[in-house]
């Protein structure tokens, strides 16, 4: 698995004339050769309409079937309990406005929190202003983490959903997603995870963790773009979003992207057999990067939890320095990181999930997110450790807030 993407790696900076070092795997991650191969029958070759009756169309429909099976089993549902979809956003969109809509309550509830993608939030704020529902944004502690005795508090009469993200894209910290489905079976209200993050990365059983409806999109785990899905507890009454054909036995219409969804499948295959292999390969890469940058820059910290974390997340704050500029100067040395979420960057607001850890703003501007995966390398760590501390030391020798601060507290940062 890791020479083959490192092999890309290489390939790509053989291209450029430099180093690469692609750290930027929660926006999303490079196709793998085996899901690309996949894509391109299903393009040249294999192009069938799943709808038509001839042995095109049929073996089409057998492909999206298989690629059903093989997305649903690494979430342990069934198979008819799996709906594809153009996306994570889709998925976190029907899943919410498709319960609130379908609910029948004159003033349908949602319980969610603060520290939601926007894929999530934005849907929430829509449905407020269209007035169709209440929404309650729930607070998470320094660490990223809610409380799942909050959620019980919050939840009334007319809650008619649940959602909290299984793990968050940001800073890598994973919920109490077992305890959260507990209370929302003891309350009988339906819970929806947005698992976009998490699908893949560690293991997921909808059944055990009391999970209604949860979110999975595909090129967040070596998968096409533009392909995701959503799972609807069998029961679950949820309206659609998209009306037309009857495509996925009624609930998302439009013809089947189908090299998509067989990228997808392929995609979920692999995760399933490496899910294990991954994370030994990534925990140590991502500790080690983390312990290596904190040795060498002061008035820095970890965002997110110690160990409820995703295997390959990596989210630092430096103090006197806008993290806008760390990246850049990143990019010139070839190393690919983001701040915040790709939705985010770029923007002059700080990331809601840092402000609602309570970071304040000005900490929360210089943080850096580098997200690993199965292709870096240690060499790769090695270069972004010997690269990164330099560069926050030239930015903060520009400015006179940093010199002021060692002043007071001295070169090593403590407080
Ligand atoms: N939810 C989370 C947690 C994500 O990280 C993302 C993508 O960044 C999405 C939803 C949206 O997924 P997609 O890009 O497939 O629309």
């Amino acid at each position: 698995m890791t020479e083959k993407t490192a092999g890309q790696g290489a390939a790509h900076e053989a291209a450029a004339g430099r180093r690469r070092v692609y750290l930027d795997h929660a926006a999303t991650t490079p196709v793998r050769p085996e899901v690309a191969e996949a894509v391109t029958r299903h393009m040249l070759s294999e192009y069938g309409n799943p709808s038509s009756v001839h042995s095109l169309g049929r073996a089409a429909a057998a492909a999206v079937e298989e690629a059903r099976e093989r997305v649903a089993r690494l979430m342990g549902a069934r198979v008819e309990e799996v709906v594809f979809l153009s996306g994570g956003t889709e998925a976190d969109n029907m899943a919410i406005r498709g319960v609130v809509t379908a609910s029948g309550k004159s003033r349908p509830h949602v319980v969610t929190t603060k520290i939601e993608h926007h894929a999530v939030l934005h849907t929430c704020e829509e449905l407020e202003r269209e007035g169709l529902a209440e929404v309650t944004y729930l607070p998470v502690d320094g660490t990223g983490l809610v409380d799942p005795g909050d959620v019980a508090r919050a939840i009334r009469p007319e809650t008619v959903l649940v959602s909290v993200m299984f793990a968050n894209n940001e800073v890598g910290t994973i919920q109490p997603v077992k305890e959260i489905g507990r209370v929302c079976r003891e309350k009988a209200v339906p819970f929806h995870t947005d698992a976009v993050q998490a699908y893949g990365a560690v293991p997921i059983d909808v059944d055990e963790f009391g999970i209604d409806l949860l979110s999975v999109s595909a090129h967040k785990v070596y998968g096409p773009k533009g392909v995701g899905a959503l799972f609807i507890r069998k029961g679950m009454n949820v309206r659609p979003l998209v009306f037309g054909g009857g495509h996925e036995r009624r609930r998302r219409a439009g013809t089947t992207n189908v090299p998509g969804v067989v990228g997808f499948g392929v995609a979920a295959d692999l995760a399933a057999r490496e899910i294990e292999e991954r994370a030994a390969h990534l925990v140590p890469l991502r500790d080690t990067l983390v312990r290596g940058v904190l040795e060498r820059v002061p008035f820095a910290r970890l965002n997110g939890h110690p160990t409820r974390r995703l295997p390959n997340n990596v989210n630092l704050s430096f103090e006197y320095v806008e993290g806008e500029s760390i990246l850049l100067s990143l990019d010139m040395k070839g190393i690919a990181a983001s701040s915040g979420s790709a939705c985010t960057s770029g923007s002059l607001e700080p990331s809601h999930v840092l402000l609602a850890m309570g970071l304040p703003h000005e900490v929360a501007h210089g943080s850096v997110r580098m997200t690993l995966g199965t292709g870096t390398t240690a060499a790769d760590i090695e270069y972004v450790i010997e690269t990164l501390p330099p560069i926050i030391e030239r930015l903060r020798a520009m400015s006179p807030l940093y010199a002021a601060a060692v002043a007071q507290r001295g070169r090593a940062g403590r407080p």
